[in-house]
């Protein structure tokens, strides 16, 4: 996949070639005789139960999405490790601070918005505290019953969903 966006070389400037190298065409930086690869982008989101068994939800103040519940969640910042990533994100939409995390699964996933693909990373917290506090990038953040969840805004989303209840939820 080349974004056709892409035509600079990030590097040097240099406008970009379009080579087949390995099956694939990909972005080439002739004067520095390097291929500039393109990659999924990593995003972290979280599944935070409560003491009734709700999920924890944010309707989406942001593209995509927008108006939208999901999961919280976001990028992955540089030198940042997913689970941090996701933590982080929980707090900064929500408020709370969760601990413990453990891994649900990672979900593959193309995104017309982003031009590019996405891996999103599902984390379950098995402890949180605080109190909820909207931020920026959430209008309304609140716990739901299993039985009335209401659409989610990612297909990524809806499938951590079902893999950390099971089917039978
Ligand atoms: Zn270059």
């Amino acid at each position: 996949m080349v974004n056709p966006e892409k035509s600079y070389c990030p590097y040097c400037g240099t406008p970009l070639g379009i080579v087949e190298c390995e099956g694939r065409m990909r972005h080439y930086c002739e004067p520095e005789g390097r291929f500039i690869y393109e990659n999924p982008i990593p995003a972290a989101t979280s599944v935070v139960v409560d003491g009734k068994g709700r999920l924890l939800l944010v309707k989406r103040n942001i593209k995509p999405g927008l108006g939208e519940w999901a999961l919280p969640g976001g990028f992955v910042e540089t030198g940042e490790s997913p689970a941090d990533a996701a933590a982080r994100e929980l707090e900064e939409e929500t408020g709370l601070r969760a601990e413990g995390p453990v891994l649900i699964d990672i979900i593959h996933q193309n995104s017309e918005f982003y031009r590019t693909s996405l891996l999103i990373i599902g984390y379950h917290f098995e402890r949180f505290q605080g109190k909820i506090e909207p931020g920026d990038d959430a209008s309304e953040v609140r716990f739901f019953d299993l039985e009335k969840l209401p659409p989610l805004a990612f297909e990524s989303h809806r499938r951590i969903v079902e893999i950390f209840f099971g089917d039978d939820r």
